[in-house]
């Protein structure tokens, strides 16, 4: 069990310009994230605590909605990406709200927003979603199947719960998208894998699905061979990285999803 250490901080920019596709600003109420999937980047691109295990400490930008008000008085433009790099929904946001003040903000002001979330913690907020066309959000589900997610996510919420809150949400008339990375070719990237989780997806009311494969990045590439250690044969971040096994994941995912009516767009 990870004994996690929060740290309440102060930010002085809260949504800084984003050089994402279709993203104008970026919103990242929490810095570190306790859901510390065995793939992440953000360590490596953000070289945060990089000598503490990943998940285990995690900083909240307390001021984070008092400094977004502030700077939305002044111009609210553009689209803001909520959790860009880390999760806008994990654990900490059940108590301490900093996602859903930032997006109560961005609904007044009648900014646009795009959410992106690997949890179903985002129900929570379905009351600020419905009814504002403006927002869309993302679930980041990479593998139908619970217990092979688990391997590589064992503290974010399971796939199935995923599933359900795109189902909810989308009910609810919310714009929603399935976010279909990191595929590891070795661990969810067969075929079927691919058509379960294309058709769990449109079973939920997705028809937009993003998708990218997993590429190697130093300090991830560590904690992905460490977990796959014993579940997996060959080591996963090298197949993930080769130009055939990319091809052919795509070629299967623009397959299903044709056939299913679902427009798929590669991540980058
Ligand atoms: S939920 Fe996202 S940000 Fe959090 S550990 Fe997993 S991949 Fe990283």
């Amino acid at each position: 069990m990870i004994q996690l250490e929060v740290r309440h901080v102060e930010c002085s920019v809260a949504a800084p310009p984003s050089r994402l596709p279709g993203l104008d600003r970026a919103v990242n109420p929490y810095r570190g994230c306790a859901h510390s999937c065995a793939y992440c980047y953000a360590q490596d691109v953000t070289r945060f605590e990089t000598d503490r295990p990943w998940g285990d400490v995690v900083e909240a930008k307390v001021n984070i909605a008092r400094r977004l008000k502030h700077e939305l008085s002044r111009d609210a433009k553009g689209v803001y990406g909520i959790g860009t790099v880390t999760d806008p929904y994990q654990p900490l946001e059940e108590k301490l709200e900093l996602t859903r003040s930032c997006l109560a903000l961005l609904r007044r002001f009648g900014a646009r927003a795009s959410v992106l979330t690997k949890s179903d913690l985002v129900l929570r907020d379905i009351d600020l979603m419905r009814d504002w066309p403006g927002v869309e959000v993302g679930m980041s589900i990479a593998c139908a199947d619970d217990a092979t997610a688990a391997v590589v996510e064992p503290h974010a919420p399971p796939p199935t719960n995923r599933f359900g809150a795109l189902a909810r949400l989308s009910a609810a008339g919310v714009d929603v998208y399935l976010m279909a990375a990191p595929i590891i070719p070795s661990l969810s990237g067969s075929r079927d894998q691919l058509e379960s989780l294309v058709d769990a997806a449109h079973g939920s009311g997705v028809r937009r699905i993003i998708w990218d494969m997993w590429s190697p990045k130093p300090i991830a590439s560590l904690r992905l061979r460490e977990a796959l250690d014993g579940v997996v044969a060959e080591l996963a971040e090298l197949a993930g990285s080769s130009r055939g096994a990319r091809s052919s994941a795509e070629a299967v995912l623009a397959s299903v999803c044709s056939d299913r009516g679902i427009q798929l767009v590669s991540a980058f």
